[in-house]
């Protein structure tokens, strides 16, 4: 864990650019090293006997908080306005670690509908295991998810925009709703990042970051970031330290990387998301594209109202045609490569069938679907490479 610091800049590039590092420390180094330790050795039995009691100025033991991964969470912390945060080996552990430190037997869960598939298979398979009960919301209730409380309800964990079928949801009315009722709600933020949604002025707890996504942004790093704020601070503390599950010092130092970088990445991602969401609407084998940050889109108003930006993970829904056809237009892709992941630098496209993963609403685009990653290659490359799947799609 690591406190927000008081005396740090207020605008996020500036942030992103200074956040996390202090050279003073490290023979002047811009960076904060790879600093690799298992072993803490104390030159007297007081010392290590106030380590033990975490009275120590440094750590005692390597899996406490190394200064890479101590620096990694005091800036993502402080750049998302937490509390603290703590680093995970992926964006799966921050997803899931907060559900076991906030849940107990007896407790239940409500969980959206649209949630990231792994998160979803953990919830089913294992809290319900130890005794959890596990429901599914529309992600579309806003204040309505009321109906969906029972008396054990604990918490809520959200997903927004959904980063498979991107439903804007209305993060504070829900927070609003849980909050009156004695529960806790955890937001997956990996879409927005912090930069483009703040979790914790719209009533969130708990904001979870696969930061193997656009934090890394290379496609070439598994991490994950857990934000608290002050009142779930201990829980988390307590479960991430005595399940020994920090992220790597290795990681911690790309993630440091990465967010040198992510304020200007991102707003590339952005426009040339937008420029080629517009592109695809334009097109006539396009029925819909899923984009927040469309004019016209679902979930446009919400987004407008409460995200300050958007990332380069859309939807596109295609008029019915035969699966060939498809499979046709993506195995040619040159740029667009296929994939189960984004937010590195390179663009990605996959087929994709929601309405096979949902158990509470009923998924029907009126066609099928694709999801499209836009990286940060010329958009006019990217253009022509669509272009020239379309003429693969029509045959
Ligand atoms: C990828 C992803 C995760 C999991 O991240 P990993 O680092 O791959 O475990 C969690 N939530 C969302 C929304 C994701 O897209």
């Amino acid at each position: 864990m690591s406190q927000a610091s008081a005396k740090t800049p207020r605008r996020p590039a500036t942030q992103a650019a200074h956040l996390g590092r202090d050279p003073a420390q490290f023979l002047g180094a811009v960076n904060t090293p790879v600093f690799r330790a298992s072993t803490i050795v104390f030159p007297t039995v007081a010392e290590l006997e106030a380590a033990a009691r975490g009275d120590h100025p440094g750590i005692s033991y390597g899996l406490h908080g190394l200064p890479t991964v101590r620096d990694l969470q005091a800036a993502v912390a402080e750049l998302e306005g937490g509390h603290a945060a703590f680093a995970v080996p992926s964006g799966l552990t921050a997803t899931t670690l907060p559900l076991l430190a906030l849940l107990r037997a007896g407790d239940h869960l409500l969980v959206t509908d649209s949630v990231y598939g792994p998160t979803r298979r953990f919830c089913d398979l294992h809290l319900r295991r130890f005794g959890v009960e596990v429901d599914y919301y529309d992600p579309l209730a806003g204040a309505a998810i009321e109906r969906a409380f029972k008396p054990n309800t604990r918490v809520v964990f959200t997903e927004s925009p959904g980063s498979l079928t991107f439903e804007v949801q209305d993060i504070p009315a829900i927070a609003e709703v849980a909050h009156a009722r004695g529960a806790k709600v955890v937001l997956d933020n990996t879409w927005a990042t912090p930069l483009f949604f703040r979790a914790f002025d719209h009533g969130v707890d708990v904001s979870v970051h696969a930061a193997t996504k656009y934090l890394g942004g290379h496609s070439d790093v598994l991490l994950g970031l857990i934000v608290t704020n002050a009142a779930t601070q201990p829980q988390l503390q307590r479960l991430w330290t005595d399940i020994g599950v920090t992220a790597s010092t290795d990681d911690c130092f790309l993630g440091l990387r990465g967010l040198r970088t992510l304020p200007l990445r991102l707003e590339r991602h952005q426009r040339s998301a937008l420029e080629i969401a517009r592109w695809l609407q334009a097109r006539p084998e396009v029925s819909e594209v899923i984009y927040p940050a469309l004019p016209g889109a679902r979930g446009h108003e919400l987004w407008k109202r409460d995200f300050t930006g958007a990332t380069g993970l859309f939807g596109v829904v295609l008029h019915p045609v035969a699966k060939a056809r498809i499979d046709a237009m993506l195995d040619g892709m040159q740029l667009f490569a296929m994939g189960w992941s984004w937010g590195g630098f390179e663009s990605l496209i996959i087929p994709i069938a929601p309405e096979h993963v949902r158990t509470a609403t009923r998924w029907d685009a009126g066609g099928p679907c694709l999801r499209l990653h836009v990286g940060l290659e010329d958009t006019a490359d990217l253009i022509d490479d669509l272009a020239a799947g379309f003429a693969r799609l029509a045959g």
